[in-house]
């Protein structure tokens, strides 16, 4: 008999979300009041799990979303005509280079729904954004994880690892968990390698964030019509916006039709597109939130080093930290503390934990549960 489940989807393991504040104050009962009177830090929940803007939503795009508001019984445009326009005017390509998608997740599955045969290959890294293994996964292709050098892609070795079967390799740049970076020179030398049949996408959802110097800005690639290079972005972290879910790519226009067709008709909803281009204008809130960050990340380091824990330096809006014990028994103490953060046993970083920038304020709360947790070991079982 015909097998009713295919093997390449069962075996899938799902993708392990941050939780939601709403679960853990549930779950906790530490519902937006102090527990404990007598101690001021344990007060409602503070989420540093999921990479997300500290600073809330940018107001212009709320505002614009609340006067759309009144026209949600109407589809949204599907070929979301006013925001690629107001995108074509912020990155200097033509309209039809960019494809929005319900969050850059989903453009990462039409990317492999797309191109993907079973059998294919596609490279990335071992530590890297959990999304590619599963996309690639799903359609029964082979992911091939290329181990990190010092926490960082190697791309020589992804080269080495370049074959007749090979269809994509994915670079989250800077990289989700460990916030590094490859630098324009070893991405250029890259590039010059790879054959013209293998696409490159280039992850850049957290490049809002980058100080490096010597970062890539692979614009001009996709603007000279590079035919396999395409570039992802997200409206979920410097513009505060991921519980609408809007990303997008920029890409050649071949490249980019192509992957139109495997979209939904309405993938991108009426308040997404609405929102998202109202937050391009609101350079303020941007330029705030990239503060926060650059600051924040700054106070991490100093608390880390007095702490004598190791991290690793980040241009993005989280840090990775040693904590020198079982990062999922320390995520779980901080979470009854009220404090919800990363464990990354996902990656095999059995003693890491991955923390969110948040507000000072939210920063200043994690390093006292993460004193009170690492010195006296409460909540540590
Ligand atoms: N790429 C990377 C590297 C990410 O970390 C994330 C968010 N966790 C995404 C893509 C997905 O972002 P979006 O909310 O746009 O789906």
């Amino acid at each position: 008999m015909r097998k009713f489940f295919k093997d390449y989807i069962q075996s899938l393991v799902p993708y392990e979300p941050g939780k939601p504040i709403e679960e853990v104050e549930r779950e906790l009962g530490l519902f937006r009041q102090r527990t404990d009177p007598s101690d001021f830090w344990r007060m409602g929940v503070t989420k540093l799990a999921s990479n997300e803007n500290p600073l809330g939503p940018s107001r212009k795009a709320l505002r614009a979303m609340r006067a759309a508001l009144r026209r949600v019984h109407l589809y949204p445009d599907g070929g979301c005509y006013e925001l690629k326009h107001r995108l074509s005017e912020e990155y200097g390509l033509s309209s039809d280079q960019f494809l929005i998608g319900n969050g850059s997740d989903e453009i990462l599955s039409l990317l492999a729904r797309a191109f993907l045969n079973e059998g294919d290959k596609v490279i990335s890294s071992d530590c890297s954004f959990l999304i590619y293994p599963l996309v690639t996964q799903a359609c029964g292709a082979t992911y091939v994880p290329v181990p990190m050098k010092d926490f960082r892609y190697d791309l020589k070795a992804i080269l080495d690892q370049i074959d007749d079967r090979t269809r994509i390799i994915f670079i989250a740049n800077p990289n989700n968990p460990t916030g590094t970076y490859v630098r324009a020179d070893e991405v250029e030398d890259f590039l010059s390698k790879v054959p013209k049949d293998v696409v490159v996408c280039f992850d850049e959802a957290y490049i809002d964030f980058v100080e490096a110097k010597d970062f890539p800005y692979l614009l001009f690639h996709v603007k000279t019509g590079k035919p396999n290079i395409i570039l992802l972005r997200t409206f979920s972290k410097s513009f505060g916006l991921a519980g609408l879910r809007v990303g997008f790519a920029m890409a050649s226009k071949e490249l980019i039709q192509y992957l139109g067709k495997v979209r939904q008709p309405f993938n991108v909803n009426r308040m997404a597109q609405i929102g998202a281009k109202a937050a391009l204008d609101d350079r303020l809130f941007l330029w705030r939130t990239k503060r926060v960050v650059s600051r924040g990340r700054l106070y991490l380091y100093r608390k880390f080093t007095q702490m004598s824990l190791s991290f690793v330096p980040s241009e993005a809006n989280f840090v990775l930290v040693n904590v020198g014990r079982s990062g999922r028994k320390v995520s779980e103490a901080l979470m009854k503390r009220g404090v919800i953060v990363r464990a990354m046993d996902g990656y095999g970083l059995h003693t890491y934990i991955r923390v969110t920038i948040g507000t000072r304020f939210e920063l200043m709360r994690f390093i006292h549960a993460l004193k009170k947790v690492l010195r006296k070991g409460e909540g540590l079982s």
